[in-house]
């Protein structure tokens, strides 16, 4: 992994410089993208040890890359982990990090929220393995105490999860963990190394899709995962990444992701105080029942998430009175802010799941996965903040319109 003489200097510049310096590389400002998926051996012995595991250059991109290994070392130190390792999709980085550290016979003891893929993975993909899953409520570390078993490998959670924004105490559910000889995974993706620091709250892995804040444009997929245990980090790559998902990340999108992560901070800080007056505005608005953001005094976990989070994050999610029809009012009546799922980009986005992504649900499996019919999300993105507000108080005043 690069070493680098920024290891003590701040988030931000750490985010530009960590890793990198230009005489190394010919002055080049840029750190070159290294394409090339083979690396020749000087000779026959040298690719012995590569393959061996006692050599420690570079021989095939799947194992390693200089451009991979340079966002991963940049990431680690963004996150205070001992190792990283980046994939090709969030999902790579879900599944090559659970792949690796269960084995048949194992449980998992996930919570009730997750993001839809990484609850498909858990439940139709690992316990077709014989890993057993089991969910509890995690926002009540007490319910974390009573469900842990002598079988429990793996604690797995998202904080903020979708779509509620619930949040889970990380560092008292991984002294739980922990206590019964589990290690546990956050997916960190809402809130960026930036935001909240799982390791420093005692979590084993963080796992984040890149896809989203961290490369920032919308114009990539990639994953990652940051480890506490650089022995950990080592078996998913030689394993997870290497075996069991392939999921490997281009060098090219490893060069935009390092792009994005110049103006995290930047971008970050805007996300946030725009996400906090849009909450504002939702909530003092006569067509919402409720508004789910963090960073409001209302919000039932406003203190723990002063707590573990640096700002609330650029995500917000309300509920429409009018329900199904109002939902589907306020999303055609936008003009600026975009009909779309995922999130983290310059461009706000919102998402109705009862008429979009769980159309195909019926209304009581909505129901039971906590998603009301007036649930509009949204990623408030990087535009004015007066354009912003304009557009989502005028489809609010159509979703109020019966
Ligand atoms: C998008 C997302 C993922 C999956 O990431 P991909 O890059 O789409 O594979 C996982 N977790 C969360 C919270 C996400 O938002």
């Amino acid at each position: 992994m690069p070493t680098s003489p920024h290891k003590k200097t701040g988030f931000s510049t750490r985010a530009i410089h960590f890793g990198y310096t230009p005489a190394q590389h010919q002055g080049a400002l840029v750190p070159p993208i290294y394409t090339s998926a083979t690396y020749a051996f000087p000779d026959a012995a040298y690719g012995g040890r590569c393959f061996a595991g006692t050599e420690p250059g570079y021989f095939y991109t799947r194992v390693g890359n200089p451009t991979l290994a340079l966002l991963e070392a940049r990431l680690a130190s963004l996150e205070e982990g001992a190792g990283a390792v980046v994939f090709g999709s969030g999902m790579g980085a879900v599944t090559a990090t659970l792949w690796s550290m269960l084995e048949q016979g194992d449980e998992v003891l996930a919570d009730l929220t997750l993001y839809g893929c990484t609850f498909a993975f858990l439940n139709h993909g690992l316990t077709r393995f014989g890993v057993t899953v089991r969910h509890v409520d995690m926002t009540d570390p007490a319910k974390v105490a009573q469900a842990m078993g002598p079988k429990t490998r793996v604690v797995y959670l998202e904080s903020p999860a979708n779509p509620n924004m619930r949040l889970v105490d990380i560092a008292a559910v991984c002294t739980i963990a922990h206590a019964g000889g589990a290690r546990v995974v956050v997916d960190n993706t809402y809130c960026t190394p930036y935001l909240q620091q799982p390791l420093c709250l005692g979590a084993d892995v963080s796992v984040h899709s890149m896809t989203k804040y961290l490369g920032g444009h919308g114009d990539l997929m990639a994953g990652a995962a940051i480890f506490a245990d650089a022995e950990l980090a080592q078996r998913v790559r030689v394993f997870g990444l290497k075996d069991m998902t392939g999921a490997v990340m281009s060098a090219q999108d490893a060069h935009l992701v390092m792009r994005g992560l110049k103006t995290l901070t930047l971008r970050m800080d805007r996300h946030c105080q725009s996400a906090q007056k849009v909450a504002e505005l939702l909530q003092a608005h006569a067509a919402t029942a409720v508004v789910h953001f963090p960073g409001l005094p209302t919000f039932a976990q406003h203190d723990l998430a002063k707590r573990q989070m640096r700002q609330f994050g650029g995500m917000v999610a309300f509920e429409l009175k009018g329900g199904l029809q109002a939902g589907i009012r306020f999303m055609d009546a936008l003009q600026l802010v975009t009909r779309a799922v995922s999130l983290g980009d310059a461009e706000t986005l919102a998402q109705h799941p009862a008429s979009m992504t769980h159309a195909t649900y019926t209304l009581e499996e909505r129901q039971a996965h906590g998603i009301s019919e007036g649930l509009v999300r949204l990623s408030v993105g990087l535009e004015d903040m007066d354009d912003l507000l304009a557009d989502i108080q005028q489809a609010l005043d159509q979703a109020d319109k019966a």
